[in-house]
């Protein structure tokens, strides 16, 4: 990311153009977004409650202190991809409860984003969730939000047979189960390394950033990647969008 006062859009090395660009390039069809991080600020503070919803899950379930328990968090983390795998690898637990529980967090902080939900609504063809999450958080948060109603549909962990993003086999079944031709497509997210798969598959790829440096998760997520695979990055979902289909809005 350059000037954070001047374009938001980098065409990817070697290839000109911003956002209009890529709506005259390409005939997309299908818009696919990441829930967590991407359709809301990390600043709404949802993912510091799921985060600690998930530190006092394995201190309930281990019987564990807040700081040992935090510790595992990490550990299945790093191995696993996330702290559910980890659980379903070594102690084969329900995920349903887990999900539950994990999930059950108070929205009070979450503001409806009447201009992204514009946005989204304005974009021409389909448009869909894909998440690490439950089916039910995904709508809990859109439906605060106030924009549950524009996306056809919600693909998640339980999709997923609760492989998360990024490995490979889970955009292909989100793919086939939806009936998408990934070269008609565009992805939005936040974590970058959920983007390098999309890429090999045809899809456009959009990295979302965070305005401000989010202290509960981790910094190299929140890096400003620079990558082939990323053809595009904003810290502006909104305006992205609006101009994707607008261009020469500059409002
Ligand atoms: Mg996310």
């Amino acid at each position: 990311m350059s000037d954070p006062s001047g374009p938001i859009l980098e065409a990817p090395p070697g290839q000109a153009g911003g956002v209009a660009a890529v709506a005259a390039a390409l005939p997309i069809t299908t818009w696919i977004f990441d829930l967590d991080n991407t359709l809301y600020p990390g600043g709404s503070q949802l993912w510091p409650q799921i985060d600690l919803r998930i530190t006092l899950f394995l201190s309930n379930f281990f019987g564990l202190d807040g700081l040992s328990a935090r510790a595992l968090q990490k550990h299945y983390y790093y191995r696993y991809g996330t702290t559910l795998n980890g659980l379903m690898a070594e102690h084969g637990i329900d995920p349903h409860p887990y999900l539950e529980f994990a999930h059950d967090i108070d929205l009070a902080t979450l503001d409806p984003d009447p201009a992204l939900g514009h946005a989204i609504a304005a974009l021409p063809g389909r448009k869909l969730i894909f998440t690490n999450g439950s089916r039910r958080h995904a709508s809990n948060v859109t439906k605060k939000l106030g924009f549950e109603e524009h996306f056809e549909a919600v693909f998640d962990i339980v999709d997923a047979e609760f492989i998360p993003k990024p490995h490979q086999v889970t955009y292909q079944r989100f793919l086939a189960q939806h009936e998408i031709e990934p070269h008609k497509a565009i992805m939005f997210e936040d974590l970058a390394k959920n983007l390098e798969v999309p890429h090999q598959l045809g899809m456009k790829t959009v990295l979302v950033l965070p305005k401000q440096h989010d202290p509960f998760r981790e910094s190299f997520e929140q890096k400003a990647e620079v990558a082939d695979y990323i053809h595009h990055s904003t810290d502006d979902l909104a305006g992205f969008l609006r101009r994707i289909v607008a261009p020469h809005d500059r409002s």
